[in-house]
């Protein structure tokens, strides 16, 4: 037999079978979804590949399979195959996203040794007991050894040292005579480790939480691939309805796989689920564990012992035994997509595995992604309502202060009237504040009053950022900085300003007006170390903080009952992205702001700050009118042909010489040109231009755009014309369907 094998590489060109005969001792073992070892190419280097598929027999020589690693399943490769069209990408890249991680076997074994720990145990308790009485043993110190073992069964070799002030030769010395014995244990490093939560009940459904609940759960029952959207406010008991959909399927003895957006995967979050599970069913998977953790969880949930997966994105492939729900959280954050090869949706691998194991997939979201409320009115996917907040906290009120009239009236602070004192009074009160801001460090950028030139970073053509704590400007996409300039380069005018507002000049004006207050910054800067995140939310949530200044961070999915203000500093900040989302975006997370204000009892206020009182997202978001939104964003979106009424596709390509650049550009655009005339395919086809950061890290970007349906059809069409493309040197080709970042 024959065994068709995908090589792991990320080689565009190596994507394909190659045949390699299976030896005698494999034959009756082996399966579609092992990993194997194989020797491949001229001096038969020993490579990684996987079983995709069997044949008879081949008509020319092939190698033999060296050996079976460890194996996938079927519907995994399956999965793998589809993602590699979907997406453009290499089935090896797909097959990758799950595996345990740490992808090489060597490092696999390695891993497993570094985990082994050396424990110590009496062998023979009557014969040690025996020879201790008999006075057989004399040193003091082996005799405190083994009087400690004798009331501690197994323990760890260096806690026995430690505890029993002796040292290893000591023990040593037991071992070499018989008394003890020294073994190697496998120990499990358990992310959630040492976590002690109050175990938590089931609440009594409201009635609108108890029909989603029912309608899921008939699903389930039926093992049927249904879709749902479970559409609230933000505290309107979307979880409680996780939670007891989680624990029907544990019933069931099914696997719960639950995404939540990474910057929400809070200690706060997860506490929820293991407050009612308990912490032994839980595998958390994210990007911020150390690969040891992530590699235990790993097996955790493969060995069927973690039952219920919370995670980010990635956590989609999780090797669970017996799926039975899917849940996306806040399905409409964009951290579902991934933008590095593959570059896939989660969502879309969720729809996937919802119709490969016959399983609903539950989304949830207050701000459903526009594409996905669309499906809900067509009755694609069930919409499930839930209208009200659960603990009858009223939604906060919100106000929009015009900042034209306050610079009007000569205030040029960033905090208008109406907030300083909204902050005063809530100071006074002893209750906590909110500030956000949709921007990090100091300022976003620094520029000549005289000429209007601004600093840009000489790798990308974008502007550069002020980080004022090392007073350095900064890149954010490669990094590159530099000391601020004096005299401008270009006129040398002295008369350089920094423009905008960053969290950390909030927090340095705050402390100025309010010095009584005691504040902390979050955002990507400040949250870099592993438990920082938590450590800020913990110190805020246990009320030693009045006033939280953020970035988005701050605004996503937490709880926080204290809260009464939050206060927006310039909600402009993201209408204006060159992206078609822009509306939607700052939508959302205007929604999400207003929602972190009176979770509980106290009563929430809110107030937004903005140049443009008139747009509509922001309008609509004060009165927390998502239907409204939908309504006019969906009309535009038609008209303009954006999704869900049309698939953007952006073919990328990148490399150091711009002619270089262009030309391939080019000849990938009249090669689409051509396809479409011959094939008379319905497709939007856009000429080249630079991207809108037309230089990254030297790299000069070009891009062409399409817009269309997607469908097979096209799939086939782009791949053929690109592959043509991949063997050319120093060029990169990327392609992304409804991308995230437009730039
Ligand atoms: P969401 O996930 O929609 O933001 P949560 O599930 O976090 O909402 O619920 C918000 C608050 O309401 C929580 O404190 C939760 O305990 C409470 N809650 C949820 N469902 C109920 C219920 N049926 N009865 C009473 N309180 C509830
Ligand atoms: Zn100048
Ligand atoms: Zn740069």
């Amino acid at each position: 037999m024959i065994a068709q094998v995908i090589i792991n590489t990320n080689v565009k060109t190596l994507n394909k079978y190659f045949s390699y005969h299976i030896p005698e001792n494999l034959e009756n073992i082996i399966q579609i979804g092992d990993r194997v070892s194989i020797p491949f190419g001229k001096g038969d280097k020993i490579e990684e590949g996987f079983v995709v598929d069997f044949l008879e027999n081949c008509n020319f020589e092939t190698k033999d399979i060296i050996r079976i690693v460890d194996s996938l399943s079927q519907e995994n490769i399956e999965l793998a195959k589809w993602m590699a069209k979907q997406y453009f990408c290499n089935i090896a890249e797909c097959i990758k996203l799950m595996l345990p991680p740490g992808t090489t076997t060597k490092k696999i074994e390695k891993r497993m040794k570094e985990k082994m720990v050396h424990f110590v145990k009496i062998q023979n308790e009557q014969e040690v007991i025996e020879a201790m009485q008999n006075k057989k043993i004399k040193s003091q110190k082996q005799l405190r050894v083994l009087e400690f073992l004798l009331h501690n069964q197994e323990i760890l070799l260096s806690d026995v040292i430690q505890l029993t002030d002796t040292s290893k030769a000591v023990v040593k010395t037991l071992e070499k005579n018989g008394w003890i014995c020294i073994f190697e244990k496998q120990v499990e490093r358990n992310a959630l480790a040492q976590k002690k939560v109050k175990p938590s009940k089931k609440l009594v459904f409201t009635k609108e939480q108890e029909y989603a609940y029912q309608e899921v759960a008939e699903a389930m029952d039926d093992n049927m691939d249904a879709e749902f959207l479970l559409f609230g406010v933000t505290g309107s008991g979307k979880t409680e309805v996780y939670l007891q959909l989680i624990e029907k399927a544990l019933t069931q003895e099914k696997d719960s796989i639950m995404l939540v957006p990474e910057i929400s995967l809070t200690p706060q979050m997860v506490n929820r689920f293991i407050a009612r599970f308990g912490e032994e069913k839980i595998a958390v998977l994210h990007s911020k564990l150390s690969l040891g953790e992530r590699y235990d969880a790993w097996y955790k949930i493969k060995q069927g012992r973690a039952k219920i997966i919370i995670g980010a994105r990635s956590a989609i492939f999780a090797p669970v035994q017996n799926l039975g729900l899917l849940i996306i959280d806040e399905e409409h954050d964009s951290s579902y997509k991934s933008e590095m090869t593959p570059k896939y949706d989660a969502k879309e691998v969720a729809q996937y595995l919802s119709k490969q194991f016959h399983v609903p997939l539950l989304l949830g979201s207050a701000t459903p992604d526009l594409p996905t409320f669309y499906q809900a009115q067509k009755e694609q996917i069930e919409l499930l309502e839930l209208t009200k907040r659960a603990n009858e906290s009223q939604l906060p009120t919100v106000e929009i202060v015009d900042l034209r009239e306050e610079l009007a009236k000569g205030n040029r602070s960033m905090f208008s009237e109406k907030l300083h004192q909204a902050i005063q009074s809530n100071l006074e009160k002893k209750q906590q504040t909110i500030l956000f801001l949709n921007r990090r460090g100091y300022s976003t950028f620094i520029m000549c009053r005289d000429c209007g030139y601004t600093a840009k970073c000489k790798n990308c053509n974008i502007s550069l950022t002020y980080h004022r704590k090392e007073n350095m400007l900064k890149c954010h996409y490669c990094g590159y900085e530099q000391k601020p300039m004096k005299t401008c380069p270009e006129c040398g005018s002295q008369n350089i300003r920094y423009f905008g507002t960053g969290t950390q000049k909030v927090e340095e004006q705050i402390a100025k007006l309010f010095p009584q207050a005691t504040t902390m910054r979050m955002d990507i800067d400040t949250v870099t170390k592993k438990n920082s995140h938590e450590e800020i939310l913990k110190k805020f949530q246990e009320e030693q903080i009045d006033i939280l200044i953020g970035t988005q961070m701050v605004v996503k999915g937490h709880h926080f009952p204290n809260v009464t203000l939050v206060g927006v500093l310039a909600a402009d900040s993201s209408l204006n992205m060159e992206d078609y989302r822009a509306n939607e975006k700052t939508f959302q997370i205007l929604t999400q702001v207003a929602g972190r204000a009176g979770r509980e009892q106290l009563p929430g206020k809110v107030i937004i700050q903005t140049y443009n009182p008139d747009n509509i997202a922001i309008e609509l978001a004060s009165k927390q009118d998502y239907k409204s939104f939908y309504d006019t964003e969906i009309t535009i979106r038609k008209q303009l042909k954006y999704p869900p009424f049309c698939d953007i596709i952006i073919i990328g390509v990148s490399g150091l010489k711009v002619t270089k650049v262009q030309e391939v550009s080019q000849k990938i655009h009249q090669e689409i040109k051509q396809q479409i005339l011959q094939n008379k395919i319905g497709l939007l086809l856009y000429p080249v231009v630079p991207a809108p950061i037309d230089k990254i890290n030297n790299q000069y970007r070009y891009r062409i755009l399409i817009k269309c349906l997607y469908n097979p059809t096209i799939q086939d069409l782009i791949q053929k014309v690109l592959e043509k493309q991949y063997t050319v040197k120093d060029i990169r080709i990327s392609i992304d369907v409804n991308p995230n970042n437009m730039m």
